[in-house]
């Protein structure tokens, strides 16, 4: 049981983490409907806020969520436009996991009225908190940074092809913060020679790096998607601290640059 919707750390540096993907809570009455291997909800950013842990001592502002992306997926528009035309994606309340197998048994998916009660309950109040964190931020620093710190399985054929890279930066093609800043993060990417990288590859940012991304309006907005295996078990879900260390230690350095 959880009545709890979201974690907010508000900080005091112009930089805010959101990890909407970090929730595993799914409510009595919707667990009831999905399948076994659902109920595991694999499809979470495990342990993405114990990754970003070290955040709060930059003074960064950390917003968490507690319900499962199952639930509803924070990182998707309201009216459920697909992220990535054309390709397999999950949607605004998933129907399907990320290996392609159901969410729900059989005819015990949720109707429409049902996803509209969802993100009146539980996607709202989370963009509430985020926009209104925001607004503190540029109001008491003139900028703030809105950084969504994600993470998935590096091999899932039904989303995308081979094996992802470690470290998926995402700036909605460059449209979502201001160049220097990603130019200045890709340095620090590039300087480094532990893990594979790319910027606006396969995952580009979601809808929470696009929306609330506003560079000219004083708010840049990145997406880091971290491949799981640089910190965790894959297959049994499990944190590995010490192959997490480093990647935490490179993980402050970004956003101990995105404050400079
Ligand atoms: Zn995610």
């Amino acid at each position: 049981m959880t009545d709890t919707l979201f974690a907010l750390h508000r900080g005091t540096a112009p930089l805010l983490v959101s990890l909407p993907h970090d929730g595993t809570h799914v409510p009595d009455d919707i667990a009831a409907r999905l399948t076994p291997s659902a109920r595991r909800v694999p499809d979470t950013d495990w342990h993405i806020a114990r990754l970003y842990a070290f955040a709060r001592d930059l003074g960064a502002s950390v917003l968490v969520p507690s319900h499962s992306r199952y639930v509803v997926d924070l990182n998707r528009s309201e009216d459920d436009v697909s992220l990535y035309p054309g390709q397999n994606t999950t949607g605004l309340c998933p129907l399907v996991q990320f290996d392609g197998t159901p969410v729900y048994r059989d005819g015990a998916a949720p109707d429409e009225a049902e996803v509209r009660a969802r993100v009146e309950r539980y996607w709202r109040p989370y963009h509430a908190a985020l926009r209104g964190e925001l607004a503190r931020l540029r109001e008491a620093h003139g900028r703030v940074v809105l950084w969504e710190g994600h993470s998935i399985k590096g091999e899932l054929p039904f989303l995308f092809d081979g094996r992802l890279p470690d470290l998926n930066l995402g700036t909605a093609g460059g449209a979502s913060c201001r160049p220097a800043l990603q130019a200045a993060l890709e340095d620090v990417l590039a300087a480094q020679g532990a893990y594979g990288w790319v910027a606006n590859g396969r995952f580009k940012g979601g809808h929470i790096t696009r929306h609330f991304g506003d560079p000219g309006r004083g708010i840049d907005a990145v997406q880091m998607e971290i491949s799981q295996r640089c910190y965790m078990n894959e297959d049994s879900f499990a944190f590995d601290a010490a192959r997490a260390a480093p990647l935490q230690a490179l993980l402050r350095t970004l956003l101990e640059t995105t404050l400079r």
